[in-house]
């Protein structure tokens, strides 16, 4: 552990902001590439995760063993575990925490609502009581969700929002964990920021998002479901691609100031932001669908079908003036660039035989 959180470095040095993070939910998809990232300017980094079957485990496998070799170390455990944490806390004096885990996804809350108790409400709460303990206490970075606009019809939603209207158990636990951080950052001095992710894609992303298993199935010559809103309307969403979230949570981590508690106890006022995280430029799921079909040479088998009404909301568009001014979040990559990277990895990582249409992988 000492190893791969190196100690402190002075701000500003040459070889990286001088920042020692834990992140959670390192083998996650986001967590991968902002653990990479950080190692690669130069931080120190510990990940943890509790390699959860949500989707193939195969695959977070992999992702730790690319940590791995770019000396990115991530212990196995959950962040339920105080004694873990409080052991982790004590080794290494993290400056940063980046709060990744959580039970993700819209539609698998109705088939396990306990999941998302479990990870996005105690173990949130189990994992802010060890930072608030924690001598010196971290700075708090977070992944909220662009979820918690909910049914939310003005757009392009901007963080001043109504957000009293989620559709669906996890948005319910984003907005809750929203709260739960503020209450950590009033009464303990916690800095924290959290981040309204836009639906974000890429290589190494998950399986279970619609750009991924539609990749699949539209390779394998399955049929994909797409939803339609109701009175005809196509879905869109603020495809957000990894690179541009990865330099948002770093901006984050730089600008998020200091705690002000010790040892559980506040010393003055701390920073509590929030921003959103997307790209401005929503696409419908048609017209994801045919630029997956022009990279991907083969024609998808559409079923089209009104959106039975899941968690699942018929449009996002994030308003980004906030993160601009204070982060200088500039995202720059287009659906159709972000979507070309993400073939090209998908084709490599699970070896894909144009000729037979069979996986080395999947
Ligand atoms: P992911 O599922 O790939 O990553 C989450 C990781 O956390 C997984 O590896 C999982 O094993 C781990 N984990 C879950 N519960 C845990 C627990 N109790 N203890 C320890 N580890 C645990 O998801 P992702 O797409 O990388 O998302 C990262 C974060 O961003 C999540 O908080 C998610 O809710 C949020 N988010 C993601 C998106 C998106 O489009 N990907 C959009 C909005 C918000």
């Amino acid at each position: 552990i000492r190893a791969s959180a190196s100690p402190r470095r002075p701000p500003g040095s040459a070889e990286g902001a001088g920042l020692s993070v834990l992140v959670t939910g390192a083998a996650g998809f986001v967590g991968t590439h902002c653990s990479l990232a950080l190692r690669k300017r130069g931080d120190g980094v510990l990940g943890l995760d509790n390699f959860n079957s949500y989707y193939d485990p195969s695959l977070k496998k992999a992702r730790r063993a690319l940590l791995g070799s770019h000396g990115v170390f991530v212990v196995e455990g959950d962040i339920n575990d105080g004694r873990l944490l409080a052991k982790l806390f004590d080794v290494v004096p993290f400056t940063h925490v980046l709060h990744l885990a959580a039970q993700a996804g819209v539609r698998y809350a109705m088939e396990n609502p306990a999941s998302y108790v479990h990870s996005n409400i105690a173990g949130l709460v189990s994992l802010l009581e060890a930072c608030k303990d924690a001598d010196p206490q971290p700075a708090v970075v977070w992944a909220s969700s662009s979820s918690v606009y909910g049914l939310n019809d003005r757009v392009p939603f901007s963080e001043a929002h109504r957000t009293d209207r989620p559709a669906s158990l996890y948005a319910a636990t984003k907005k809750a964990g929203e709260e739960i951080t503020h209450t950590y950052n009033h009464i303990y001095g916690l800095s924290v920021t959290g981040l309204r992710f836009f639906t974000v894609y890429g290589p190494w992303g998950r399986p279970d998002m619609a750009y991924f298993s539609f990749t699949r199935n539209i390779l394998q010559g399955k049929p994909i479901t797409v939803y339609r809103g109701r009175d005809r309307v196509d879905l869109a969403r603020d495809f957000t691609y990894i690179d541009d979230i990865v330099r948002g949570c770093l901006a984050s981590l730089d600008t998020a100031g200091r705690s002000t508690g010790t040892g559980g106890k506040k010393r003055g006022p701390a920073p509590y932001r929030i921003f959103n995280l997307g790209n401005t430029s929503p696409v419908t799921v048609p017209t994801l669908v045919s630029i997956l079909e022009r990279y991907l040479r083969v024609k998808a088998k559409k079923n089209v079908v009104e959106m039975p009404g899941n968690g699942d909301v018929p449009y996002t568009h994030a308003n980004i003036s906030l993160a601009r001014e204070q982060l200088g979040y500039k995202p720059t990559t287009s659906l159709e660039m972000g979507l070309k990277k993400f073939v090209r990895w998908y084709l490599s990582y699970y070896g894909y035989n144009r000729g037979t249409h069979t996986f080395r992988n999947s």
